[in-house]
């Protein structure tokens, strides 16, 4: 179990379990804020959040909803805007703000080419090793 929080920690996000891996991106948005995602069931989720705490913009074709600290501004998960038809969905939790980042060290990061809208994977190193360790 992992826990992602806000920096004010109104909003805080449980995961169930270590991520196989994290996606990093280099689109617009994510370009400017960031984020590690690392994708659960939305089922095995657990948000935790103050009344006031949530927040949310879409943007582009609005296939994903990303859910921010309405107060501090952190981005802590995005979700399709439309679950499958069978009413599960996929979260993806931003690790960025995980509170102990020691539990990330040695995961794959995966680099997706959002910018080009490719999405292909451009680069991939280890959270937390330096190159050539
Ligand atoms: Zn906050």
């Amino acid at each position: 179990m992992l826990e992602a929080r806000c920096h004010c920690g109104r909003v805080s996000i449980i995961v169930p379990r270590r991520p196989r891996l994290l996606t990093a991106c280099n689109c617009s948005l994510c370009g400017r804020i960031q984020p590690l995602f690392a994708y659960y069931k939305a089922a095995s989720v657990e948000v935790r959040s103050t009344a006031d705490g949530l927040d949310s913009y879409a943007w582009g074709h609005r296939v994903l909803r990303w859910y921010r600290c309405g107060y501090c501004g952190c981005f802590t998960y995005h979700e399709p805007a439309q679950r499958r038809p069978d009413g599960t969905s996929r979260i993806g939790v931003n690790l960025a703000l995980v509170t102990d980042s020691d539990h990330l060290t040695g995961v794959a990061v995966n680099l997706r080419d959002g910018a080009a809208d490719t999405w292909e994977v451009i680069d991939r190193f280890r959270f937390g090793i330096l190159p050539g360790q």
